[in-house]
């Protein structure tokens, strides 16, 4: 797929900023005060990723059953300055990405997939990274594959890939593909702004044992652990789960939302048996470095009240989970 822009975008204007360092994030056409359509409910990376590229991270709320972002809601939040959309594929899941593309093709908007939740996973029997403009990856220590730090780039646009390649090397031109093949030159020019995300060989080795482990050993076992708790918890009223047991998802972590103002009091049952849990996340709108007077955002502070993650890597084992669910179960009797 390429994407075809009905506003027009200038590679000269292409920022690329780190998230947490490492990761670059493209945004075409950045200038102060353009836009982006970003949901409240997720890591402050993403919205420091949008603000360090010079442009204006806009908060919108999501679906309340994915937790992945309203279309309906980031419609009206459009402005003449709107230049990209940022959907996170919350916990893995892709929502309404569709709709959420459907909205950025009828506006011209770049549509910059947030895929840190989403490794391995699929949408309509195609890859998370093989169908959208561009797609960022993490790989961070905790991520559904590490390569202790770093993250990964997709896309299909040829100047995003050239501008993002040069990037990583203080954008000396075409520093990367010269060195591999030997032939660095002494005579280089550098067109724009640069830095230092490269991807060490060190990392990369871990990656690529990560790469090699994920099919027969992470994916399965994080599908396992999600199917296993949707199993045990979808009768309990007082929860309602999101839909993370499809084969399609591989989950990066298992939120679920405990209603009736009873999320602290499982919060607390759960530490008392050591188990610890998550809270994904505290709305960007809410912190100081981006909060606005007067702003609200009604669905996604609801459900910054019930959210709750449960423990969910491939190292936790059966019994252990059944620790969790036994937890949860008694406190919510
Ligand atoms: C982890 C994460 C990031 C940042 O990834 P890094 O590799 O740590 O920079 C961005 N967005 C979301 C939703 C994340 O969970």
């Amino acid at each position: 797929m390429r994407w075809i822009s009905t506003k027009p975008f200038s590679g000269a204007h292409f920022a690329v900023m780190p998230w947490d360092l490492v990761e670059p994030c493209v945004l075409a056409g950045s200038r102060p005060g353009d836009e982006v359509l970003v949901q409240s409910l997720t890591y402050v990376g993403t919205f420091q990723a949008i603000s360090a590229a010079g442009a204006t991270p806009v908060p919108c709320e999501v679906d309340v059953e994915t937790c992945t972002l309203d279309p309906d809601d980031a419609r009206q939040r459009l402005t003449e300055r709107t230049a990209a959309v940022v959907p996170v594929h919350y916990a893995g899941c892709t929502g309404r990405f569709d709709e959420v593309r459907e909205l950025a093709c009828a506006n011209g908007l770049r549509v910059i997939e947030d895929a840190a939740h989403a490794f391995g996973g699929s949408q309509g029997g195609k890859r998370i990274g093989s169908f959208g403009d561009v797609t960022c990856f993490s790989f961070d220590g905790i991520k559904n594959i590490t390569s202790g730090e770093g993250g990964a780039l997709v896309t299909d646009d040829a100047a995003v890939t050239e501008y993002a390649v040069d990037s990583r090397l203080l954008a000396v031109g075409r520093d990367t593909q010269q060195r591999f093949a030997g032939t660095r030159s002494w005579d280089f020019d550098v067109r724009h702004q640069g830095y230092r995300y490269h991807m060490s060989d060190v990392m990369a080795a871990i990656g690529r044992v990560q790469l090699a482990r994920f099919e027969r050993e992470l994916k399965p076992r994080r599908q396992l652990l999600a199917s296993r708790y949707a199993e045990r918890l979808q009768y309990l009223k007082e929860l309602r789960l999101l839909p993370l047991n499809c084969p399609n998802v591989v989950p990066h972590i298992y939120p679920v939302r405990v209603l009736d103002g009873r999320r602290d009091a499982v919060r607390q049952a759960l530490a008392r048996h050591g188990i610890e849990t998550g809270i994904h996340y505290k709305p960007n709108h809410l912190l100081t470095y981006y909060r606005k007077e007067g702003f609200s955002l009604p669905v996604t502070e609801a459900l910054y009240t019930e959210l709750l993650t449960l423990p969910l890597h491939p190292s936790l084992t059966d019994s252990e989970q059944d620790e969790v669910i036994r937890v949860v179960e008694t406190a919510l009797q």
